[in-house]
């Protein structure tokens, strides 16, 4: 049994390696560009990209990739054998088959897949801020929402390894049009493209005058522009930061009439923005939760392990399913 195991955070854009003790100490890591090969086979673009990572990682600690463990997460639904089923915001690697590809490269022969947002409530519940919690939801606020379920102390894989899909609920009965091509989803309004959706759509109605002025015309408002102006206390900024938090609160309190949990922790980009959003939606959630007032208090708290969550939990799912 090895102590060391390579997590790879593959997102849409960015490649992240780390190599982790089984005390999670992170102990090297390199960051790659994520190819978009249209036309290549599925996934072989991305596999040679994270297969130099690994080698790397593996010549400048003394390691044998074919023995090492290597845990690779992926936005998308990933299937319990190892098969990435679908992935809409990496389309090229689509029904590839990492553990299959990486054994092809590598030699690799420990090879393991989840979820991203699966192995980032992985890595929290084992080193982070849901450390020793049995009972939390860690939501990732990036371009998307991802996430992932711990229920009484276990991840909820699911039938087939696709759960934890949080983003993908919808809150809003035929509503905004969503990548996966559903109405309505969570992430197309809590998530920091969903920040981006209802700028543009509060611009075009007239509710951003200050920030349209500013930047030229309502399609040139951005997210940022508006987190940055909420911070600096523009009103219209405000307005709109309590409004994003109010759908936030939306999609956590379905999430505590299903599961009962009383504890989330918020991660992903846009949770740098984390004070503007998170006490407006702690704020909400006494007004949306089921049966509130008797609960004990519900904890909303942001990542303590931030970028690395994500290639830390692919790395313990390695080193937790060493074959
Ligand atoms: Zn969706």
């Amino acid at each position: 049994m090895s102590d060391v195991a390579v997590g790879l955070d593959v997102g849409g854009t960015k490649a992240l390696a780390v190599l982790v003790t089984r005390e999670g100490e992170i102990l090297d890591e390199i960051k790659s560009s994520t190819p978009h090969d249209a036309h290549g086979p599925a996934g072989v673009a991305t596999a040679r990209v994270l297969a130099s990572q690994i080698e790397t990682l593996a010549q400048r600690h003394g390691l044998d990739p074919v023995t090492l463990p290597i845990g690779v997460g992926m936005p998308g639904m990933v299937r319990r054998d190892g098969r990435l089923a679908f992935a809409p915001n990496l389309h090229s690697a689509s029904g590839a088959s990492f553990p299959e590809l990486l054994r092809d490269l590598l030699g690799a022969t420990a090879v393991a897949m989840e979820n991203d947002g699966n192995c980032a409530a992985l890595a929290e519940f084992a080193w982070g801020a849901g450390r020793d919690i049995e009972n939390f939801v860690m939501v990732t606020l990036g371009t998307g929402i991802g996430g992932g379920i711990i229920a009484n102390g276990e991840l909820v894989r699911g039938q087939n390894g696709f759960g934890g899909e949080i983003g993908h609920m919808a809150v809003e009965a035929r509503g905004a049009l969503c990548g996966c091509g559903g109405y309505g989803c969570w992430e197309r309004y809590a998530s920091g493209g969903g920040l981006a959706r209802l700028t543009t759509q509060w611009a075009l109605e007239g509710r951003l005058p200050t920030l349209t002025a500013r930047s030229g015309g309502a399609q040139s408002v951005s997210g940022e522009d508006v987190t940055r102006a909420a911070s600096e206390g523009l009103s219209e900024a405000v307005d709109l930061m309590r409004e994003v938090a109010w759908w936030l609160a939306r999609g956590l309190a379905n999430l505590v009439a299903i599961l009962d949990t009383g504890h989330f922790v918020i991660g992903g980009g846009l949770s740098v923005a984390a004070d503007l959003l998170l006490p407006s939606a702690r704020e909400f959630l006494e007004d949306l939760v089921f049966g509130f007032a008797k609960r004990p208090p519900i904890v909303v708290i942001t990542s303590s392990l931030t970028v690395h969550a994500g290639a830390l939990g692919a790395a313990k799912v390695a080193l937790d399913r060493q074959p």
